[in-house]
């Protein structure tokens, strides 16, 4: 009994969950051990003024939803990261491939988020969304558009530049502009 681990007998091939499955529920919260798995991202509850979590999107991957309702104007969720200089944000966004989370603070600094992000940088692109950044003393600050309900998906107009490689929008807004780019 001595290689037993907290204080549960739960057996030890429970502890694993199967492969794909993503379910916090599924990941044993005994003592000493992790009740997060790697594969499920976070919203970091410092850095968010409203109670926010990460679930399957619709529209991407992973996407970030209000559990509570949030009024319009308000300070949601901060875009964290590690903070990149020009010179470091242009050898960055060669390294990453397909994931890159990096956001433009000013002509000279850009926030990784996939380094010490807040769970921001889940947030979807949407062109017609419910947020808006707000740059404020160096803080990237994702602020309410609108009133926003529980349940919620949470969205942002990523504006990407026009002369960049083109992504498609799946957002199924009715004023979808059919690309994540800006068109001017
Ligand atoms: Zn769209």
């Amino acid at each position: 009994m001595a290689s037993k681990r907290g204080a549960t007998t739960t057996k030890d091939t429970e502890e694993v969950p199967p492969s794909g499955a993503l379910r916090r529920a599924a990941v044993p919260t005994r003592l000493g051990y992790s009740t997060i798995t790697p594969d499920i991202p976070e919203i970091n509850p410092r850095h968010a003024a409203y109670r926010l979590e990460i679930r399957e999107s619709s529209i991407h991957r992973w996407g970030v939803y209000a559990l509570e309702n949030i009024p319009a104007n308000h300070k949601v969720l901060e875009y964290t990261g590690e903070r990149l200089n020009r010179k470091q944000s242009k050898e960055r966004a060669g390294q990453h491939g397909g994931m890159v989370y990096l956001f433009t603070l000013d002509n000279y600094w850009t926030i990784d988020g996939a380094r010490g992000g807040s769970g921001a940088e889940y947030v979807n692109h949407c062109c017609d969304p419910n947020l808006e950044t707000q740059i404020l003393k160096d803080h990237i600050l994702f602020m309410s558009r609108r009133d926003i309900l529980a349940g919620e998906e949470l969205t942002l107009d990523y504006r990407f530049a026009k002369n960049v490689q083109k992504y498609e929008c799946k957002c199924g807004s009715p004023i979808c502009r059919g690309t994540i780019n800006l068109l001017k």
